[in-house]
């Protein structure tokens, strides 16, 4: 049996930081990886997506070269190419990790599938670990809906499309939310027809439906093919290649394709990481259930990033490495409920998100003020010919507190941020309204749009 003071399950988000504070705090820490060093962000996730996005991002500024008086030839994407590039970044960061994890003093790696077989004991391969204190950091995998015939029809993942080097005549994409549209957009700018298939009546539907309807028109601007409402999905193999009986309310009630993504939700990594032998507990979707120091039912074991399911996101899953570190080596009483939502789809123009969304703020009750802003208006917007989207920000009209906001436009990802330090601050929202911002940037119309504040009308 190896004793160590700690074990920590996964490389993902929160586990190789977590390994360095605890290491260099004095204590003995095995990390336990699976598959690749760096997990789902590194290899699979933000790091490929948003490169292979800037590649798209660049097809489709040259394509529009003209607007800008640029002469450019004949935009041809070479997608060997794109996806070496892809491939570069995701190895340098993978393998540094690994090196820097494999080298940190009071760190030991095992290489293999972990599994509890007592409350802080832990099987890899032919070895037994047991520690005072056990972190699972394991993420999630790709959910695949048991549809008709997804067993005889090939498809493709998140994680599959990573080794796709062509581009797909016509791409077929099941799930218009956040993963179903940066593939979406990224695949019609390299070339591809691209159908997006949503079952809900819109697409990103946790968002404001005017959210919702201006993606949907910034997509199908660039000619992506949206089919709303699609019920009763099946797939099935065709001449093309495979077909999507969509069932839906207007049109064709299928959509025939040469590639299919599935793009519906993630599945946490839970299975087969015996929970249950340990006495920890899952909600019925195999999440671990943590309460808001992110302990677990289990005596010393605690639940990091994706697989709690408090988060789904890089940022998250880091912040949750943080809590338990300043909990556990600072005395500090960080919890999981201090973290204001925020996040981004980084469609072009990206959507920056932050706090609640006007259906949420209603539901909690609040007397709302409404700032909103098309950016059309905004100078930097126009000057970068790029002025699709809008941005909003709710205030409580009581506390003049900023509720939340959704900024739809270029920079968006970046702008949100201007609001969320006022948010954890509590401060009003006059603050923000009368602090000087640099000219010209998207950044600066935030206060304007804070000074023309006015009550939402009750929908
Ligand atoms: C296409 C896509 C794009 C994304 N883009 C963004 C983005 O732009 N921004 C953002 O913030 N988030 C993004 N995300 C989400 C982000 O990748 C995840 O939220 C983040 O990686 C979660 O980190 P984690 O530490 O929880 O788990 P993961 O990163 O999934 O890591 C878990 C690790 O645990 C290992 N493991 C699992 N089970 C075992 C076991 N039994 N034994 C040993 N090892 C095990 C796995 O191999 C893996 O390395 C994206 C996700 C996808 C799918």
């Amino acid at each position: 049996m190896n004793r160590y003071d700690a074990i920590i399950i996964g490389t993902g988000q929160a586990g190789p930081s977590l390994a360095e504070r605890l290491a260099g705090s004095g204590m003995q820490v095995a990390v336990i990886e699976r598959g690749r060093f760096g997990g789902t962000c590194v290899n699979n996730g933000c790091t490929p997506t948003k490169t292979l996005i800037a590649s798209a991002y660049a097809a489709h500024m040259a394509r529009r070269a003209a607007d800008y008086g640029v002469e450019s030839g004949a935009v041809k994407v070479d997608m060997p190419q794109v996806k070496a590039r892809k491939d570069a970044l995701v190895e340098r960061s993978t393998s540094s990790l690994e090196k820097w994890l494999s080298t940190l003093p009071n760190v030991h790696v095992f290489r293999g599938q972990a599994r509890f077989i007592g409350s802080r004991t832990v099987a890899v391969g032919a070895e037994t670990l047991t520690a005072e204190r056990v972190f699972i950091d394991v993420g999630g995998r790709p959910y695949v809906p048991e549809l008709p015939g997804v067993r005889q029809v090939p498809y493709l993942t998140s994680e599959s499309m990573m080794d796709v080097d062509f581009v797909p005549a016509h791409l077929l994409i099941v799930g218009g939310s956040y993963v179903g549209l940066e593939f979406g957009q990224m695949y019609r700018r390299f070339g591809s027809r691209v159908t997006i298939i949503e079952m809900a009546p819109r697409l990103v539907h946790r968002e404001d439906p005017e959210v919702s309807e201006a993606i949907r028109d910034i997509l199908a601007a660039e000619g992506i093919e949206i089919r709303l409402d699609a019920r009763c999905l099946a797939l099935e193999s065709a001449p093309e290649g495979v077909r999507v009986e969509v069932d839906c309310s207007v049109g064709a009630p299928s959509v025939p394709g040469t590639h299919v993504l599935l793009a519906v939700g993630r599945a946490p990594n839970t299975d087969g990481l015996g929970l249950r032998e340990a006495g920890i507990e899952t909600d019925a979707h195999g999440y671990v259930k943590v309460d808001e120091t992110l302990a677990t039912s289990a005596q010393n074991v605690y639940a990091l990033g994706d697989c709690n399911g408090r988060g789904a996101f890089t940022h998250t899953a880091y912040n949750d490495y943080e809590i338990v570190a300043d909990n556990l080596l600072n005395g500090a009483h960080r919890k999981v409920s201090d973290r204001i939502p925020i996040y981004a789809l980084f469609t072009d123009p990206p959507l920056g998100r932050l706090g609640r969304t006007e259906a949420e703020a209603r539901q909690e009750g609040y007397d709302i003020l409404i700032g909103r802003m098309p950016m059309t208006d905004v100078a930097r917007a126009r000057e970068r010919g790029e002025t699709q989207g809008f941005m909003k920000v709710l205030v409580d009209a009581r506390s003049k507190q900023i509720l939340g906001a959704a900024i739809l436009g270029v920079g968006g990802d970046e702008v949100v941020h201007s609001l969320v330090d006022a948010m954890y601050g509590h401060l009003p929202y006059t603050v923000v309204q009368h602090g000087v911002r640099i000219h010209p940037t998207v950044s600066e119309l935030i206060p304007t749009m804070l000074g023309e504040l006015a009550p939402l009308k009750q929908g």
